[in-house]
């Protein structure tokens, strides 16, 4: 049985990608210090015996026995507020965490992907991205915390791969979406379907002008599986070309709710807030032979009662 270590496995990709490997008859070893996830999220796993949990910070030297195939590096805030929160641990988890899982990565002699981010391209001035950009950070900014971070990592590996041999894969994620976010965790779709769900108002940061592209989480996982069991160790964007406004966002999410209560409530925009964000994926089509199969209509759809659940849960703790 194949083993491989999922850094972040209580979170909401890292879940994911545990209940996927362990689909496929892998044994997983999920690390996490339980930050920004939460157990509830592999709590179907506990019971497995292919499924094995260790309560550890990455940042710290990472000790894991026996042999091991692959690593899985998702550990990291990931979202804005998060990483606002917690800037220091962002830095270290990508940096620190990253070499830590690299050097056991080479001890083990296990192929190693990490979780890199479209925000490696900051606020871009391309468009849509390709991988050959080179970004537009601004390296002292909020962002830049995590932004940076990403960067590192992405450098890092590389030198590992280039320098140590080591099989190396990096995935550029765009923003991805579905069940097992958390209700709170800022993100611009957590926030609307919890406010949508409430009656209240969808806070629309800046005029709602600015673009992401949303991508189904089932996408995402087949396409870092496919990556991961490939032979291609520079970057690889994965993401969904559906480009959308965030004011669009929000009128789609209103309606598929429909709760009347519901209604549009501008805030100001976040400071380097990037205002448009679209993968180019031409790479992933090409050496991955991947596209994502989920419309966002269908995506919403299937994440709407994961949140109308999660909102009662919260609701019906508070009172
Ligand atoms: P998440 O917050 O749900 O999961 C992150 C997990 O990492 C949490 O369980 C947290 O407790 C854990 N963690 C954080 N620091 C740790 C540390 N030092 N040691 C051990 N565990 C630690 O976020 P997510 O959306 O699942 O993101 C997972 C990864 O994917 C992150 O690296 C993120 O940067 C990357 N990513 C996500 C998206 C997205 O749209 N979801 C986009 C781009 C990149
Ligand atoms: N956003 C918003 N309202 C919110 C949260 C986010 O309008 O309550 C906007 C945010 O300004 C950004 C987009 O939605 O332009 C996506 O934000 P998110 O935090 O989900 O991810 P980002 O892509 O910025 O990392």
């Amino acid at each position: 049985m194949k083993k491989v270590l999922i850094t972040g496995a209580a979170g909401f990709l890292g879940s994911h990608l545990s209940d996927r490997f362990i689909a496929e008859g892998f044994h997983v070893i999920g690390m996490d210090n339980l930050i920004t996830g939460s157990m509830d999220n592999i709590a179907h796993l506990m019971p497995r015996k292919e499924f094995e949990f260790y309560y550890h910070d990455v940042s710290k030297f990472v000790h894991v026995p026996g042999e091991l195939d692959y690593i899985l590096h998702f550990a990291s805030p990931a979202s804005p507020i998060d990483y606002l929160k917690m800037p220091i641990q962002t830095l270290k988890v990508g940096s620190l965490g990253t070499h830590n899982l690299l050097g056991l990565a080479k001890a083990k002699n296990a192929r190693m992907l990490i979780a890199s981010t479209s925000e490696v391209y900051g606020d871009p001035l391309e468009h849509p991205q390709q991988e050959n950009y080179w970004g537009n950070v601004n390296p002292v900014g909020p962002r830049g915390v995590y932004d940076e971070a990403k960067r590192f990592q992405e450098a890092m590996t590389m030198a590992y791969h280039t320098f140590h041999n080591l099989e190396t894969r990096i995935v550029r994620i765009f923003n991805t979406y579905g069940p097992r976010m958390r209700l709170n965790d800022g993100r611009v779709l957590p926030a609307f379907f919890s406010q949508a769900i409430r009656g209240q108002g969808l806070t629309v940061f800046g005029d709602g002008s600015q673009t992401r592209s949303f991508c189904y989480v089932d996408d995402l996982v087949e396409g870092i599986y496919r990556l991961l069991m490939s032979d291609y160790a520079q970057p690889v964007n994965i993401g969904n070309q559906d480009e959308t406004t965030i004011m669009q966002f929000a009128e789609e999410i209103l309606e598929l709710v429909g709760n009347p209560d519901a209604h549009l409530d501008r805030r100001p925009l976040p400071v380097d807030d990037p205002k448009v964000r679209q993968p180019d994926i031409t790479r992933a089509r090409e050496i991955l032979d991947w596209s994502p199969k989920i419309s966002r209509e269908e995506g919403l759809r299937r994440t709407l009662p994961y949140f109308r659940d999660a909102v009662a849960r919260a609701d019906a703790k508070k009172n």
